[in-house]
């Protein structure tokens, strides 16, 4: 396996970097995560144009253009002869001093990782995911951006742990007030009477790129969508409900902090947007 690191490919074994990256040392950095679907780069251009925009909020400089990224990332898919895969782009600010400032980190360090996607199994988009609620609250957006794609997640973590610790499959993440924002790394969807619900992104939920291909597929489906704030009380009764994010696509939840949704069983709406979803991600990509 090739790791695109600093300039080079080198063999996954010789892919290291310094005990002085700031990525490292402080979590200074960002990145994304983009799939590959027969040969295409899902998307592309939508995660480099998220990729630059957390770079430029935290004032880190990539060393290259878009275009040039773009090779870099094409060619890490070719080089590891992959035709389904997840790619995984990060940006740190390079090795520096062990204090925090920046202005000592000369070089930005670019990694791309291109491997076989670990799918998640088959059982779980049929049995759909038990969510819950948890304590730690999203990042207030006017301290840190949800749309900083960065590497400092402890944020996400906590709330992941949570999960862990109350045995449920994944996390609903509220802002303070209280208004539902995402999971621990996917996008919130409820569907209540045909229409479709998602929480609009200044509560404190990233933009998701599966999230507003949703969207426009729910949209060109017929679907009323509507990006409203909306409150646990609404996920407990909504008709379905469901996640999206580039790892899980688009995933059906059956039960949210102990109450069962649609009798527990993924729903039908759920259902027929995994499914064009699939159709699109085969034609929509750069190859
Ligand atoms: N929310 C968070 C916090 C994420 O990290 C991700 C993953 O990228 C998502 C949502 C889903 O976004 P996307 O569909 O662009 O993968």
């Amino acid at each position: 396996q090739w790791i695109f690191l600093g300039g080079e490919f080198v063999k996954k074994e010789d892919a290291v970097v310094s005990v002085y990256d700031h990525g490292f040392l402080y979590g200074d950095g960002v990145f994304e995560g983009i799939r590959v679907y027969s040969g295409n780069v899902f998307k592309l251009e939508e995660h480099l144009n998220r990729l630059y925009e957390s770079a430029q909020s935290i004032m880190l400089h990539i060393p290259y253009d878009k275009e040039e990224m773009e090779r870099i990332i094409v060619d890490t898919v070719r080089k590891n002869k992959l035709d389904t895969a997840y790619i995984r782009v990060v940006v740190s600010r390079g090795p520096g001093n062990l204090g925090l400032d920046p202005t000592f980190c000369s070089q930005p360090k670019v990694i791309v990782i291109a491997e076989t996607l670990a799918l998640f199994p088959k059982e779980l988009y049929q049995r759909g995911l038990r969510l819950g609620s948890v304590s730690t609250r999203r990042n207030r957006p006017d301290v840190l951006s949800p749309q900083v794609k960065s590497l400092n997640y402890l944020n996400n973590i906590l709330v992941k742990l949570e999960a862990n610790q109350a045995g449920v499959d994944e996390a609903l993440m509220l802002n303070d007030q209280g208004y539902v924002t995402e999971g621990s790394a996917d996008n919130i969807f409820i569907v209540k009477n045909n229409t479709i619900y998602t929480p609009p992104v200044y509560l404190g939920a990233l933009e998701g790129i599966t999230r507003n291909a949703i969207i426009d597929l729910a949209k060109k489906h017929g679907y009323t969508m509507k990006e409203t704030p909306f409150t646990r009380h609404d996920v407990y009764v909504a008709d379905e409900v469901f996640l999206t994010g580039t790892a899980v696509e688009v995933i059906a939840v059956v039960e949210v902090d102990g109450r069962k949704i649609n009798g527990g069983n993924p729903g039908k709406v759920t259902s027929h947007l995994l499914t064009e979803f699939r159709k699109v991600v085969r034609t929509d990509g750069v190859a």
